[in-house]
């Protein structure tokens, strides 16, 4: 029966890649609850030994080119034939992809890809995969032999690394003729990545709205840098040519899980936050509040990029960061460079990378402590003057906007993603300072609230009056308007009534006249019927009469 882990360790140039240390470390937590080792296989001249400080207590070694996918799949199998291991891990790198594909097919093994997660529920492996953009996580059972699985780079934390040494046991593998069908001419390395894009820990992203190649290298390159991160890139980013390919994070770019993400100007589409959506800190710089990144991101920053990013390239370089801070009544100075400007009251905080190179100093001169309105007339005044570069700095960090991701970052992630850009920060803080501007606050929050309550009861006081001149203008209004309606109702009545009248007796007059007419017709025509009777009488005589005489001719013919 398989039993234990078995890792495929990926390496370049003989270094082992960091995502295989990330999975040694899972590996042997898992294996104190599913029982068995952890072993591990490695391609090409690393340090194979040197595996065991990270809980590995066998290697198998053999000797090739890591990067050929035929290899590399041919050593898996033959290492899984040794070790017989219930479970295979490899990273979700492209190699990792194609190997576990293959391997995946050739052992009919069960292939859990893209994992982000991995834990033990009654003795059953339970592995967690990101769908649909990281809007579904399915949990992932194997029931297969070997369980395979590809994870995800920065999906687990880097393991302690211990004293131990690995067992290295040297495999030999036969390659087919298949396997020599690709061969590796030759590795160009991106001039851009200084670190591989699934490996890093900190990522810088630029996108469309970087609007050329130079202002990407001006802006975003110089951020990575002074963070010891990576660029990376939208596609919009990358098809207009500000970046190279293969710094294109997302859906048909990579895949990344860092610990700090940061993304500049980058809108949030779906294939980008494919890419970039389980990295543990997400800060977003975008100018547009309804970004659909804000939606994902754990800090907002809603500003333009242009503004804020030089000033953070330069904090993290060791320069300064002006911050206010009115209840500061002493400058701070942290390197001789400090100008007059930055000698203002209200920059008091300043950040360095190292505290050794631009360490903290109080400057010796203090300065007038000022009044709370004082303060605020003179910070009204300094926004006024055009040179005031504190108040465009501070207006890019007041619009820092609340986490909005759901999950907060785990203990480990917020020391690995905060610990390089404030490493060295020295902030100095005057409690006294801050207790006076605190009982001063409540004392205007005190007064605010009297004013307050009294506006409120001017404005009911104002508020009834209006309501009652407005209920006497409309009692008015409607008494007029009820009026007119009356007097026009009596005017049309009167008038109606002259129309009936007038109407009646027409009517009347009509009538008689219509009698009258009809009484001289009924008499003409009588008259006029009689003499029409008269006229037909006679002429049935005359008829009758000369039938007489033609029966009397008749008969006397006869
Ligand atoms: C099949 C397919 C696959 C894809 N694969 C990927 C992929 O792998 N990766 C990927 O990224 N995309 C991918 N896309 C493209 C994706 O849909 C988006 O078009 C792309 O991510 C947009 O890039 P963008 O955010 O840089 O640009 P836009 O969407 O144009 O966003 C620019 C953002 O910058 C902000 N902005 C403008 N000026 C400033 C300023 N001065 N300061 C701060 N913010 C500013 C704007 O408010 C806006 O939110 C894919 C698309 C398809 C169809």
């Amino acid at each position: 029966m398989s039993e234990g882990i078995l890792v495929i360790c990926e390496s370049a140039d003989g270094k082992v890649k960091k995502t295989a240390l990330e999975l040694l470390g899972k590996a042997n937590d898992l294996s104190k609850v599913l029982g068995g080792s952890v072993s591990a296989l490695l391609v090409g001249d690393g340090d194979a030994e040197g595996l065991g400080a990270y809980g590995a207590t066998k290697v198998f070694q053999v000797s090739g080119d890591a990067r050929n996918v035929a290899l590399l799949t041919r050593a898996a199998q033959k290492a899984i034939e040794e070790a017989s291991p219930s479970v295979v891990l490899g990273g979700a790198s492209a190699l990792g992809r194609d190997v576990f594909a293959r391997l995946s097919a050739r052992l009919k093994a069960g292939l859990g890809a893209e994992i982000t997660e991995m834990r033990v529920e009654e003795g059953t492996l339970v592995a967690i995969r990101p769908q649909f953009s990281g809007k579904v996580f399915s949990e992932v059972k194997i029931s297969t032999e070997h369980k395979l699985f590809t994870v995800r780079p920065g999906s687990f934390a880097m393991p302690a690394k211990g004293d131990a040494r690995a067992e290295v046991v040297q495999l030999s593998v036969v390659e087919e003729d298949s396997d020599t069908r690709l061969t590796i001419v030759e590795v160009i390395q991106s001039e851009a990545e200084v670190v591989d894009l699934t490996e890093a820990d900190r990522i810088v992203s630029g996108g469309r709205s970087v609007k050329s190649k130079e202002k990407f290298d001006a802006l975003i390159r110089p951020l990575a840098q002074a963070l010891g991160a990576t660029a990376g890139a939208s596609r919009a980013a990358v098809d207009a040519h500000y970046a190279e390919h293969s710094e294109q994070v997302g859906q048909t770019g990579k895949v990344v899980s860092p610990a700090l993400y940061i993304a500049c100007g980058i809108s949030g589409a779906i294939q980008h936050l494919a890419g970039m959506n389980t990295s543990r800190v997400i800060v977003s710089i975008n100018k547009d509040v309804n970004a659909p990144i804000f939606k994902h991101s754990t800090y907002g920053i809603v500003a333009d990029m242009f503004e804020v990013v030089p000033v953070l390239t330069k904090a993290l370089n060791g320069g300064e960061i002006p911050v206010v801070n009115m209840s500061k009544a002493e400058v701070t100075a942290t390197s001789p460079a400090a100008t007059a400007s930055q000698k203002s009251a209200e920059v008091v905080v300043e950040a360095t990378k190292s505290p050794v190179k631009g360490s903290v100093t109080e400057a010796k001169k203090p300065v007038k402590k000022m009044s709370l309105k004082e303060r605020l007339a003179a910070k009204r005044a300094a926004s006024k003057s055009e040179s005031a570069k504190p108040t465009e700095v501070q207006k890019s960090v007041s619009k820092v906007s609340k986490p909005v991701k759901s999950s907060p970052p785990t203990p480990s992630s917020v020391q690995q993603s905060s610990a390089a850009p404030v490493a060295g920060t020295v902030i100095s803080v005057d409690v006294e300072g801050l207790r006076a501007e605190v009982a001063e606050l409540k004392q205007l929050v005190h007064s605010l609230q009297g004013a307050i309550a009294s506006s409120e009861k001017n404005l009911t006081a104002d508020l009834k009056k209006y309501v009652k001149s407005t209920e006497d203008a409309l009692k008015k209004d409607f008494q007029r308007g009820e009026k007119n309606a009356r007097s026009f109702q009596e005017g049309a009545t009167k008038n109606i009534e002259g129309i009936e009248r007038s109407v009646t007796s027409e009517v009347r007059r009509i009538r008689e006249k219509t009698r009258e007419a009809m009484a001289n017709e009924g008499a003409e025509s009588r008259a006029a019927i009689f003499s029409l009777k008269g006229s037909a009488s006679a002429s049935i005589v005359l008829n009758i009469l000369t039938l007489i005489v033609l029966i009397g001719m008749w008969m006397t013919t006869c």
